[in-house]
């Protein structure tokens, strides 16, 4: 069976192809253009008939999926931009695609996807967090929660950060709203994450790193002087993130009237408890100062909690450590590194 796979070029996204071909399935790729489609075919020479693509170039543009989406039994839609710059023009660098790429996908499949039965959404914790709860000690975020931001609020905002993580949120409360309006045939779930580290592919750039792991390697080239202030307090392994994506296809459906989303998260974590695995499994970095040293950082200010039950119970996940994560996730930029 064919599934399509939206944004196949990005790093959540590779991950997802590995889990998608490993289960057998056939994949088609949504790309920009053919020789991101050629780059991943190429790391994959065991799959090369399993793989086809589309080429989308923008999301956000009305019928961009509307050939993609034929033949497909089911569509994994992770294209969405994860960019934080403040001051950018909002609308059109975050909220448009995010949004309207969404729901663009979602009327395309009504429309010249009969045969979709399933799709999952890559979604974020970004559209759980009430920003304006701040750290929210003593709370516990789970799926039952939403962001509460409004498109006005979102399109005003100057702050890259809270302007990312409204577009997650608009984006899957429309998303919601369409399959409870128009009713479709197929089902829907949504996997929300929160930061996603892991190891990377070999064909990645260190000069222009997906967000998350650049975080990351920032903390392993010396860029940091002193263990940053954390931004989100939860964090989940990004294979963790691909085998939930991956069940999710197989999963139950759900009656069109529930939220059927996923809080994908292996728990909480501070930079200063990164520095710690880097310092214990990769003292040099400490040593010659390319990591900060976490020894002596002050402990993390009180803050919320996060609960992962539904997806352990529904989809069966158990998570990996942050220590075996991390550990792969620096191997594979050190190893980028010596490459280039
Ligand atoms: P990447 O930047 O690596 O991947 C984003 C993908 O979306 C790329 O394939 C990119 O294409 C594509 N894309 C972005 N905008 C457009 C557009 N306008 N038209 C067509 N394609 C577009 O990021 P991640 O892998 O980190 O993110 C993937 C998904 O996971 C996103 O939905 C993100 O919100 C979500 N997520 C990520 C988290 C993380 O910590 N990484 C945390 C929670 C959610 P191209 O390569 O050509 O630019």
């Amino acid at each position: 069976d064919w599934v399509l796979l939206t944004g196949a070029s990005g790093f959540v996204a590779g991950h997802i192809l590995n889990e998608l071909l490993e289960a057998g399935y056939k994949v088609k790729c949504t790309v920009r253009d053919s020789q991101k489609f050629d780059t991943i075919r190429n790391l994959r020479p065991l799959y090369r008939n399993a793989l086809d693509y589309a080429i989308v170039p923008d999301v956000a543009s009305e019928g961009a999926f509307n050939e993609a989406v034929q033949g497909v039994k089911a569509v994994v839609h992770t294209a969405s931009p994860f960019i934080m710059v403040d001051n950018a023009d909002m609308k059109k660098t975050l909220l448009e695609p995010a949004i309207e790429g969404t729901l663009s996908m979602l009327r395309s499949i009504s429309q010249h996807g009969p045969g979709v039965k399933r799709v999952v959404i890559t979604s974020s914790f970004a559209s759980i967090v009430d920003l304006s709860k701040g750290l929210r000690p003593g709370h516990t975020y789970s799926e039952k929660d939403w962001n509460p931001v409004t498109y006005e609020e979102a399109l005003h905002s100057t702050n890259g950060s809270f302007a990312y993580c409204s577009s997650k949120a608009l984006a899957e409360k429309a998303t919601w709203s369409y399959v409870r309006e128009h009713k479709p045939h197929f089902s829907l779930k949504t996997i929300c994450p929160p930061m996603v580290y892991g190891p990377i592919e070999p064909h990645m750039r260190l000069d222009s790193l997906n967000t998350s792991t650049a975080d990351i390697y920032r903390l392993i080239n010396g860029s940091e002087k002193k263990v940053p202030e954390t931004q989100f307090y939860a964090w989940v392994d990004v294979r963790d993130v691909a085998t939930a994506h991956v069940r999710a296809l197989g999963a139950p459906a759900k009656p069109h009237t529930e939220e059927d989303r996923y809080f994908v998260t292996a728990g909480n974590y501070t930079y200063a408890d990164i520095c710690q695995v880097i310092s214990k499994r990769f003292p040099h970095l400490v040593n010659s100062g390319m990591t900060p040293n976490p020894a002596g950082v002050p402990a993390a200010p009180p803050h919320y909690s996060v609960n992962n039950s539904k997806s352990v119970s529904e989809l069966g996940l158990s998570y990996r450590s942050l220590e075996t994560c991390m550990v792969d996730t620096v191997h594979s930029l050190l190893k980028l590194e010596a490459a280039s």
